[in-house]
């Protein structure tokens, strides 16, 4: 039996307070949280409730932008007629993520919050893990990582960031926002998770007792050139191989303007450069502009053996997207 105590938060300043308590973590939605509890990977001690916060609501910004509550639930946000209609990049990747039945519970916050899906991260019987365990050891190295990252990685661990939403928010340049114990912030979406250094525990820039309470998107969301492009080994409730999040603004003689790009599936994070996208501005989105941007994206990359096809998938993933999002097939 797992043995842990239960607080409901009613407003964030209780959800704080609740926090503050030893073992105390955020619980909402719960599609992944549950899931490492049941498996051992996590024993917290305290579980605090945040669904009733009032951090459920999608509103547009004075600017132009839009703000999408941290408990605002996956389906929602993917249906939303502001989202289709403006960031259309944003409704697809939600959609390509997990089932219908996940995404009716998962929130925005817990999307950008959920752990790898390294399957030694997964599995106890496991003992090398540096993530669940510092200083164990990573099993993946030279075991099985053929679903691993060929970027950003460490000697410690080559786990990636399992979400699509997050994929999609970095190449639509958002923004999250936080309150913690030392009061309100805000940290551009790249800046939200970490590489995995020598403390791949460590997977956000979040301080202890710090909730994501928003997502803040700027206006000009590349509505009519953008595609959200996910390889996986089947068409649905899969993790991404590789993913592609392509935005483009293009000038009236078809020439990119303005880009927005970035890659899941390959790095413990989203993965942008924004020399990448200053590759394509200036040119026609064709094939040597998509292998312009990938030949600074991938830069230093390298695979662990069984994930060395990810190396060439991301070109050929690169330069699809690039297509489609241009001229919508
Ligand atoms: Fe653990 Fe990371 Fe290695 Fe996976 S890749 S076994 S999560 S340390």
């Amino acid at each position: 039996m797992i043995d842990f105590a239960f607080d409901r938060a009613s407003s964030v300043a209780d959800a704080l307070r609740l926090a503050a308590q030893p073992g105390a973590v955020f619980i909402a939605g719960g599609t992944n949280l549950i899931d490492l509890m049941k498996g051992g990977v996590l024993n917290p001690l305290r579980l605090v409730d945040v669904n009733r916060l009032p951090l459920d609501r999608i509103e547009p910004l004075p600017d132009g932008g839009l703000r999408i509550g941290a408990m605002v639930r996956n389906s929602d946000a993917a249906h939303h007629p502001l989202v289709r209609e403006r960031y259309p990049l944003l409704a697809r990747a939600l959609l390509a993520g997990a089932s219908g039945q996940l995404r009716n519970m998962a929130s925005t916050g817990g999307n950008l919050l959920q752990r790898t899906r390294c399957h030694y991260f997964y599995d106890t019987a496991f003992a090398a893990c540096n993530k669940r365990t510092p200083g164990s050891g990573c099993a993946a190295i030279d075991g099985q990582n053929r679903i691993h990252a060929i970027l950003g990685t460490s000697a410690h661990c080559i786990a990636t960031h399992p979400s699509d939403m997050a994929v999609a928010l970095a190449a639509l340049r958002a923004q999250v926002r936080l309150c913690g114990p030392r009061g309100e912030r805000t940290l551009a979406l790249v800046d939200l998770h970490r590489l995995p250094g020598d403390t791949p525990q460590r997977d956000t820039e979040l301080a202890d007792g710090e909730l994501i309470t928003a997502v803040e998107l700027p206006p000009g969301g590349f509505a009519r050139h953008s595609h959200y492009l996910k390889v996986r080994d089947r068409a649905s409730y899969a993790f991404a191989l590789v993913s592609v999040a392509m935005a483009l603004e293009l000038d009236d003689g078809g020439l990119i303007r303005d880009a927005g790009l970035a890659l899941g599936g390959v790095a413990h994070k989203p993965w942008r450069l924004p020399a990448a996208e200053q590759a394509l501005i200036g040119r026609r989105p064709d094939g040597p502009a998509a292998q312009a941007a990938a030949d600074l994206l991938l830069a230093g990359a390298r695979g662990f053996g069984h994930n060395d096809f990810k190396l060439p998938l991301v070109r050929r993933a690169i330069a699809r997207a690039l297509h489609t999002a241009a001229t919508g097939s």
